[in-house]
């Protein structure tokens, strides 16, 4: 009673002032007067109906819904269940000083008439979070009263669509709404806000904290355990104490930079921004934008390196393999190690990967018209395209267009893939192989195969990883390890190619530890398929 007569006496300096002794009153008023009312001031605890049973009601009521509400409220946890049932302020008892309310009053009328957005449905339904429009309207209301340092959090699924597949669209409801749990519960610890912002991408601004590591350590745990997929995985970008100077949009954008700069990279869920990344990923932009056209004109070319065969009494010229490379019109050379982890990560290398196989299978063709010999050529095969359903439809095709036979395209497949995609990869593999293509794997040693798994995948050769031998004659547990290598190879009986060897001793060394081919600097680097066809015309002179 008192209360609101006080805020009566407050209010209607500048508004008319319309009051009701409880909710059921209120609104037959508010229907009486055909919902012309700019503004709710709702008290919680109100004789015949509570403050949260008008909350429910209005929110079943479209024309009231319209109505902002500001409630008023002396405990803090109130506070949050009055915005989540759709308040769009509070005003805490005892009362500020007039102005206070005043200006709040103003503001949310304001805000009302100018967006609409307080009226629209705050709360996204999947996950119970906030909707993107309020979530931002929030901080642009309340950022002025924080004075925290605060950080800005993008997350996102990795290949949520599988997920989607998997367990169905009501299923992949229930994952994000274990994410929307597992984020208030553990990232917010308790306070900040959230929204989903698409699909599988949330947003968050929380209080600032220096070390993420152990908190995202524990998302991820939690997230496997209660979905129930050991394998799903949730990338983090961080925005760390963001500048009240910018934008808000802004500090998402950054926090989103740095959640796409780990997509696909398996071996970090958190990262954040920084000046150097945003470079980075404005660089990356641009060979996204360029690449077709690079494809186009020519600038991504293929090179080839040869692979020797080292056992004879001389070396004999075995294969090749395919290397792609980027020059580029105005930013000049740019290494595979830039950009193929970036196309892996977005799905782009395909168009890369397709391109060099066609170019390598016409290669070869042409070599074999030229010179009546055929050079086999190994060309790499992402983990993205084992998980495309056409991969044997693209690749015998490609042979078939080149007339030639599945085991003169080597496909070589690094050992991480091996290890990510487990029997989906194996059963790709026993397929390419039964129609007759080779199958090396691909930096052997780099991955964290076991050797129980080792024995059961379907291999033809193993190419052991270039920094075994780049230690090999450094260190003694580099040069053992080299040799169980090769002795894994013994067992599975299959050929050990030996890539990245530069030198004489290297080369004399591994070839008395049994090691049958070599890839490397000391024979030649990758070279334009003009330049290679000098080692065709030497190794058939050799022949003769
Ligand atoms: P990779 O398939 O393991 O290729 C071997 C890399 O070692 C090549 O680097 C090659 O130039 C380099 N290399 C060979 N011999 C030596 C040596 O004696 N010393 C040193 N220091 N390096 C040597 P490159 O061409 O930069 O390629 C890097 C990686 O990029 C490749 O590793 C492969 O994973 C990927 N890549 C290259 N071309 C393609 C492609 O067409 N498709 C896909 N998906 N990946 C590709
Ligand atoms: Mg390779
Ligand atoms: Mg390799």
């Amino acid at each position: 009673m008192i209360n609101r007569a006080i805020l009566e006496n407050i209010v209607s300096r500048d508004y008319h002032v319309t009051c009701a002794e409880n909710g059921k009153q209120a609104l037959d008023i508010i229907k009486e007067e055909d919902y012309g009312f700019s503004l709710i001031l709702l008290d919680l605890i109100m004789p015949v109906m509570s403050g949260f049973e008008f909350l429910e009601l209005r929110s079943t009521d479209e024309r009231l819904g319209k109505i902002p509400v500001i409630v008023m409220t002396a405990e803090n946890e109130a506070e949050v269940k009055s915005l989540r049932k759709g308040a769009a302020d509070f005003i805490s008892k005892p009362f500020d000083m007039p102005e206070v309310i005043l200006a709040r009053c103003d503001r949310i009328i304001k805000l009302s008439e100018d967006t609409g957005i307080i009226n629209s449905t705050k709360n996204d339904h999947v996950t119970g979070l906030y909707s993107r429009e309020f979530f931002f309207e929030y901080i642009h209301q309340y950022l002025p009263l924080v004075s925290l340092e605060l950080d800005a959090v993008v997350l996102n699924i990795d290949r949520f669509h599988l997920i989607n597949e998997l367990k169905g669209r009501k299923g992949g409801d229930r994952v994000l709404k274990i994410i929307g749990e597992l984020i208030g519960e553990l990232l917010l610890e308790g306070d900040g806000i959230a929204c989903r912002t698409e699909a599988d991408t949330f947003y968050a601004l929380r209080i600032h904290r220096d070390d993420y590591g152990e908190l995202f350590e524990n998302i991820g745990r939690e997230l496997a355990e209660r979905t129930g997929l050991p394998r799903i995985r949730m990338r983090a970008g961080i925005y760390q104490r963001v500048d009240r100077g910018d934008l808000v949009e802004l500090w998402f954008d950054r926090a989103k930079i740095a959640c796409d700069r780990i997509r696909g990279d398996f071996t970090r869920n958190v990262e954040f921004y920084s000046e150097a990344l945003h470079e980075k990923s404005l660089f990356h932009e641009r060979l996204i934008n360029d690449l077709q056209q690079a494809i186009d004109n020519r600038d991504i070319r293929v090179f080839y390196q040869p692979k020797y065969k080292i056992q004879g009494d001389r070396p004999h010229l075995s294969s090749a393999e395919a290397l792609v490379r980027w020059v580029h019109p105005e930013l000049g050379f740019i290494s595979p190690a830039e950009f193929v982890p970036l196309f892996e990560g977005n799905g782009l290398i395909q168009k890369i990967d397709n391109y060099v196989w066609r170019e390598a299978a016409n290669q070869v063709h042409s070599w074999k018209e030229k010179y009546g010999i055929s050079v086999p050529v190994s060309v790499n095969v992402s983990r993205i395209d084992i998980a495309d359903p056409e991969l044997e439809s693209k690749l015998t095709g490609i042979i078939k267009e080149s007339d030639l036979s599945p085991g003169e395209l080597m496909l070589e497949i690094t050992e991480t893939a091996y290890a990510d995609n487990g029997s989906q990869l194996v059963e790709v593999v026993e397929h390419m192989r039964s129609i007759g293509f080779k199958i090396e794997m691909d930096d052997f040693g780099s991955g964290y195969s076991s050797l129980n798994m080792i024995t059961s995948l379907p291999i033809d050769v193993l190419k052991m990883d270039i920094r075994f031998i780049r230690n090999m004659l450094k260190d003694e547990k580099s040069l053992r390890l080299v040799r169980v290598v090769i002795d894994i190879a013994k067992f599975l009986d299959v050929p050990v190619v030996a890539e990245g060897v530069e030198d004489e001793q290297q080369l004399l060394t591994l070839k008395e530890m049994g090691c049958e081919c070599i890839q490397g600097y000391y024979f030649s680097k990758p070279v334009p398929p003009e330049e290679f066809e000098q080692f065709i015309v030497k190794e058939l002179e050799n022949r003769e």
